[in-house]
């Protein structure tokens, strides 16, 4: 870019200027002030009728832009409400048991290259040939309302030719996670954004990844359950010659340290208490092996170097489709993974960040990630005084260890989150749009949202100075009523 004339990047500037402002001017003026934004998967319009849809989402969610899950394999985002939870207010009264997932949309195979996978054989095969994105972008953009295109990294292993996407564990076996160095997973990427790029007048792609590298891995440290310390990675040829390339340090103390932690982790979870204790000796492991927490630092700088390519892709060919990631909610409770989420950093490859900020289904969560850390790392603390000491160090005034799951987090949490994200932001261009927690899926036991506590998360994030919304996780499990609390919250904040 920079050999560019400026007169032209000037030019190029402006007519993205003029193009936003004309798409400004198509909804009402004040809704359009603040991204509103919700995600939604394709099985809701085809159950509920793409215009029924789009008029609740206007009417009783004040949307204003939508976030079309178009490429995952995972239910998360995908498909009807989870099996076993509570069907909502609307859509089909049955759960999907057939759900596959894949690329909604129409695959153009002249956009991928030496891809190591058949893009045809993504396109998700749930609603026969329909193009969900040539289906909803044109019904939302005639009511003023703006498209984003909506990917995670969630795959299945059925794929033929997947396996040469895979990661390498450390014991030389494959995972179901895609390497991120691996240059058929990258080419992949780079294509499918592309493809949607070219093929689709969209305002917009969100890509999500919810993972971290292989401390992160080893020690469990976020609130999925305990995993095996065997099975992190990536070892794959591809990161060991990307690892030799950049001589940052030496691969095969990489994995004689992964080998040493794994050992240390086996032993504090079978309830070795180590003389020196569980703390001092995770950092005398780190200190012998520093290529630990360097393989952690290497895992986050391969992700930030994919976004910067894939978002550079995008705007070479249209420069004012915004790109921007799905943050983890895993920011919300491990200081390592928060570590690695430096919003000024993430600034130069992203126009946006959705920084996950679901504040029900928080509690369940930060009580589950306390769980894990409890065992190892924190053995020495009861989990009272672990999540304490993570509430210091993270900033929370929440309740406590046996209480969360039952309350969820607070408003509060939403405000403090947002003021945090948007002050690192400061000076940068990127927008920070905080995810809101509807009815994403608890323990029957736990909390589950509420009207009241939707309005006030909402409130709580615009008023704290976010520029937009994105009610999470998918429309296709959320109750009508905690929608129409959203909408509520926005349209009073609107009117100041
Ligand atoms: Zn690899």
């Amino acid at each position: 870019m920079s050999d560019e004339p400026l007169t032209r990047r000037n030019f190029m500037k402006s007519a993205a200027a003029v193009a936003a402002a004309a798409r400004l001017s198509a909804g009402s003026a004040a809704e359009q002030k603040k991204t509103v934004g919700i995600q939604v998967g394709a099985v809701s319009f085809v159950d509920e009728g793409t215009e029924q849809v789009l008029d609740i989402l206007q009417q009783r969610g004040a949307v204003n832009t939508i976030f079309l899950a178009v490429f995952t394999y995972g239910r998360g985002i995908a498909g009807r409400q989870i099996p076993g939870q509570p069907l909502p207010d609307h859509g089909k009264q049955e759960y999907d048991l057939d759900f596959h997932g894949g690329n909604y949309a129409s695959v153009h195979p002249e956009f991928y290259r030496d891809t190591g996978i058949r893009p045809e054989d993504t396109r998700a095969p749930d609603h026969g040939q329909l193009d969900i994105v040539a289906e909803v972008l044109p019904k939302a953009r005639a009511r003023g309302m703006r498209v984003f295109l909506w990917a995670e990294d969630v795959w299945r292993t059925d794929i033929p030719g997947i396996e040469k996407l895979q990661e390498i564990d450390l014991y030389g076996r494959r995972t179901n996670r895609l390497c991120l160095n691996n240059p058929y997973h990258r080419n992949f990427l780079l294509g499918l954004f592309e493809d949607y790029t070219r093929s689709y007048d969209i305002d917009g792609i969100m890509w999500g990844s919810e993972r971290h590298g292989a401390l992160g891995n080893a020690l469990s440290l976020s609130h999925g359950g305990a995993g095996d310390p065997a099975r992190v990675g990536c070892f794959c040829a591809y990161c060991e010659a990307k690892c030799k390339r950049e001589g940052r340090f030496d691969f095969q103390r990489v994995k004689e340290g992964y080998l040493e932690l794994e050992r240390w982790v086996r032993a504090c979870r079978a309830g070795e208490r180590p003389v020196d204790g569980y703390y001092v000796t995770f950092l005398r492991l780190l200190m012998r092996y520093p290529e630990l927490l360097a393989w952690e630092q290497f895992f986050h700088d391969s992700l930030r170097e994919l976004y910067r390519l894939l978002r550079e892709r995008v705007r070479s060919i249209k420069s004012h489709v915004l790109v921007g990631w799905h943050i983890w909610h895993n920011n919300s409770f491990s200081p390592f993974y928060r570590a690695q989420q430096d919003v000024r950093q993430l600034s130069q490859c992203s126009d946006f960040l959705k920084v996950v900020m679901y504040h029900n289904c928080a509690g369940e969560r930060m009580a589950r990630y306390i769980d894990n850390v409890a065992t190892t790392l924190f053995g020495d603390l009861s989990k009272q005084h672990a999540l304490e000491f993570h509430y210091r160090i993270l900033n929370y005034a929440e309740r406590s260890y046996d209480e969360i799951p039952f309350t969820g987090f607070s408003a509060d949490y939403v405000a403090r989150e947002t003021r945090r994200a948007l002050e690192a932001a400061q000076g940068t261009q990127v927008q920070i749009w905080p995810g809101i927690d509807i009815d994403i899926p608890t323990d029957p036991k736990h909390s589950k949202s509420s009207p009241e506590g939707t309005r006030a998360a909402v409130r709580a994030a615009l008023q704290a100075g976010a520029h937009g919304i994105i009610l999470s996780r998918k429309y296709s499990e959320m109750r009508l009523a905690n929608l129409e609390a959203a909408g509520e919250a926005v349209r009073e904040f609107l009117k100041g």
